[in-house]
């Protein structure tokens, strides 16, 4: 008889303690940080790029691709649009405008080719997508969610990225599409030399969805269908709701190593760090210490955005739902 009340005692008892020690926590727990509503970041390559060497028509030029591409996630964002349609829809921008290496105006491999690269990656659900050494997709960044989407693949290449393309009804071009010497040969001498211009995107979406792209034409003079980080799921591009989305630009040999865009996301995940020293931490001292040059965009899940490099400059631009934006290309400029 006893033992039979006892049980009940002791059950209701911790009950009740587990109420008042979630209350206790309740109390002790620091004010809620207001969430951006919704959030976006874009980057169009670092490098140490001589600020005397651009030229003021080139540097409003930039600019201006810049601004056009946040733009268009801006408008996708307040519309209530989801971050990937946010993601892919700047990041074609930049990849259809010539001064980014992505898309049109890639630079060149060694034998005179131009060989994309390009992932997507869902923080929702870590659905990721990507396509690498492709020779004729207009749009690589379009392949890469198309291939997380319609396929049971996370990644494709060559030959093989692009007839999956074709089935799936994605535009394709003559590979001298990308053939831009010509028009664009002073610019092409320019990135073979700072070695920049890959794009990348991160948006936060009006149901805290996180997202995250890259688009490239790799290293300039590339040989052996180099693979460079930016198609690689934690190397380049990384978005997981839980932590942050990434989109990283610079040296891929050592971003691939360093797994640079999921070593930001597991330090916050793992060592509590804010989205702002995690990415600090990587790029202003892991990766200087190893001597790899380059840069990040990333957005944690309430929107807060930081846009780390350790070279002279990374075109970046970034817009958040309570009307702050800014565009910049110099270490320096006031962000
Ligand atoms: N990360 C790219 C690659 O290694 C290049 C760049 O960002 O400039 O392919």
């Amino acid at each position: 008889m006893k033992a039979k009340l006892i049980i009940p005692a002791i059950f209701i008892s911790s009950l009740l303690l587990t109420f008042s020690c979630k209350n206790e926590k309740k109390a002790a727990a620091v004010p809620e940080v207001k969430r951006q509503e919704w959030a976006i970041v874009m980057h169009g390559g670092a490098g140490d790029m001589a600020q005397e060497r651009m030229t003021p028509e080139l540097d409003s030029a930039y600019r201006r691709g810049l601004k056009e591409a946040i733009n268009t996630g801006k408008k996708i964002l307040s519309e209530g649009g989801s971050a990937l349609d946010a993601v892919e829809a700047s990041i074609r921008k930049l990849e259809d405008n010539p001064l980014f290496n992505a898309g049109k105006g890639a630079v060149f491999t060694h034998d005179g080719k131009n060989e994309l690269d390009a992932a997507i990656m869902d923080g929702s659900n870590l659905a990721a997508g990507a396509v690498a050494g492709v020779m004729d997709i207009k749009n690589p960044i379009t392949a890469a969610r198309t291939v997380m989407t319609k396929s049971e693949h996370v990644m494709l290449t060559g030959i093989g990225a692009s007839l999956f393309a074709k089935e799936q009804g994605l535009e394709i071009v003559p590979p001298s599409y990308f053939y831009t010497e010509t028009r664009f040969g002073e610019l092409q001498e320019i990135l073979k030399k700072e070695k920049m211009g890959t794009v990348g995107c991160c948006a936060l979406d009006k149901n805290g969805n996180l997202a995250a792209g890259t688009s490239t034409g790799g290293m300039p003079n590339k040989k052996y269908n180099r693979v460079g980080d930016a198609p690689i799921i934690g190397a380049g591009t990384y978005a997981n709701n839980a932590t942050c989305a990434v989109s990283a630009t610079g040296h891929g040999e050592y971003f691939i190593r360093w797994t640079v865009a999921h070593d930001i996301s597991a330090l916050m995940e793992y060592k509590g760090l804010s989205l702002k020293d995690a990415s600090e931490l990587v790029v202003n001292d892991k990766l200087v210490k190893a001597g790899a040059k380059g840069g990040v965009i990333c957005l944690d899940n309430l929107g807060n955005i930081s846009m780390p490099f350790n070279t002279k400059g990374m075109f970046r631009t970034f817009a958040t739902a309570d009307g702050k934006e800014g565009t910049y290309i110099f270490k320096g400029e006031k962000e």
